[in-house]
């Protein structure tokens, strides 16, 4: 009988996690992985939750897969599916495997992917140079716009120890770059015995690392200082770049949104560093059109973007999500604006882009070489986040090294 799974992916990598988690307990259950969505006999779709347009999003790839092959069978999970399961009628299963699919230990009517830690040991991608490392799981921030506390529940860290041997298990499998994922890294350590933090793992870690690199997921400014950033920088296993959920620049609309007034000390940092060093790449995401923004608000968050100045932007129109706070707050910015001030973002972002990679141009980067693209090109990524192809084979995937780059291309984060 045909045992092949596919998944397919949406979302963020804490979902790429779990898929990649749920790939390696169902191949040790003995299904095999197939070469194509088309000849696949179950196709996991792995689903996201923090806006309507994910949840659309979702529900037109499960529509788009039943075209592509239409004798497989969809199991929907993750996040948007656990938000809102209504939505997933299309698929043939929903939060629920199958019992030919059913993990070791299930009761087979619910999967908990994302939910709890799975073992972070033995998730090697076949033949890859990168591999996530998840090191926590939750939040208990509850920002007033975000649903992810609801589905994920709390922060959970794994422990030290556990991270350690996970990360020793990805080096000796030839793993370069090893990137640290959780819903809220920076939470790391609050939960277990004695309070670590996150830089005191990061301690442990870059002893291991050797050769190799590190780079941090998405950090959640209010929770990081610049003497945290000051030591990243300072070490070089960790790559030169830092993504922050920045939001807005607005005390107000900030306070609005449960995240404090933002951290005007780490900002003065960040400026300051960006002077100093502008090949260290920062990124943001930001909200556009929170209830209660005004232009002024907006002003102040497209201030705060050029001034340090960040180097690219993820732009998330305002998405109300049925279950937070800010889906009842009144003084709502009506779509149409939401969606104009997201434009005014994103033409920002690719200035920024453009001028992030002229700052780059001609300069030696730290590259590890990656799997060919689908041109057939051997690609590279720099520590600061940014593709660069290679004309020859000269090196094999995995490998690290400072290369001068001659054209610079477009960044890898998304
Ligand atoms: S810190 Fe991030 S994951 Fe946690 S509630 Fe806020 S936005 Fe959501």
């Amino acid at each position: 009988m045909n045992q092949s799974i596919a998944f397919h992916t949406l979302g963020c990598k804490q979902n790429q996690f779990d898929s990649q988690s749920l790939r390696v307990r169902l191949l040790e259950l003995g299904f095999r992985e197939a070469r194509k969505l088309e000849s696949a006999r179950w196709i996991i779709v792995n689903t996201c939750a923090v806006t309507n347009r994910a949840i659309a999003k979702a529900r037109g790839e499960i529509s788009r897969l039943r075209r592509l092959n239409p004798d497989a069978e969809i199991i929907a999970v993750g996040c948007g599916v656990r938000y809102q399961p209504e939505h997933f009628s299309a698929a043939d299963y929903v939060d629920t495997f199958p019992p030919a699919l059913r993990l070791k230990g299930d009761d087979g009517e619910k999967n908990e992917i994302g939910a709890d830690l799975p073992s972070p040991h033995g998730l090697i991608p076949a033949g890859r140079s990168r591999a996530m490392l998840r090191i926590q799981n939750g939040c208990d921030q509850f920002c007033s716009y975000c649903i992810v506390p609801h589905l994920r529940g709390r922060s959970r860290s794994v422990p030290a120890d556990d991270c350690i041997a996970a990360l020793r298990e990805l080096l000796a499998g030839g793993i370069a770059e090893i990137v640290l994922t959780g819903t809220n890294i920076a939470l790391w350590g609050r939960d277990l015995p004695g309070s670590p933090t996150l830089i005191d793992l990061l301690k442990s870690l870059v002893v291991e690392a050797g050769d190799s690199r590190i780079r941090l997921s998405t950090l959640e400014p209010q929770l990081i200082s610049p003497d945290f950033i000051a030591w990243c920088v300072s070490q070089p296993q960790i790559c030169r770049h830092f993504h922050l959920a920045v939001q807005s620049g607005s005390p107000r609309i900030l306070t609005r949104m449960q995240r404090g007034e933002g951290p005007s000390d780490l900002y003065g940092f960040l400026r300051d560093l960006k002077c100093s060093r502008p090949e260290i790449s920062i990124g943001a995401d930001v909200i556009a059109g929170f209830p209660g923004e005004t232009q002024a608000d907006f002003g102040l968050t497209l201030n705060l973007i050029e001034s340090i100045p960040f180097d690219y932007l993820h732009v998330f129109p305002f998405s109300e999500r049925p279950g937070t706070k800010a889906a009842n707050l009144g003084d709502r910015v009506p779509v149409s604006e939401r969606l104009k001030r997201a434009k005014v973002l994103r033409e920002r972002d690719k200035l920024q882009r453009e001028s992030f990679i002229e700052i780059n141009a001609d300069k030696s980067q730290d590259v590890v070489i990656l799997e060919r693209n689908r041109f057939g090109h051997r690609e590279g990524l720099t520590s600061n986040y940014r593709h660069v192809t290679f004309n020859d084979d000269f090196q094999p995937p995995g490998y690290r090294f400072t290369v001068p780059i001659e054209k610079c291309g477009s960044f890898a984060y998304k």
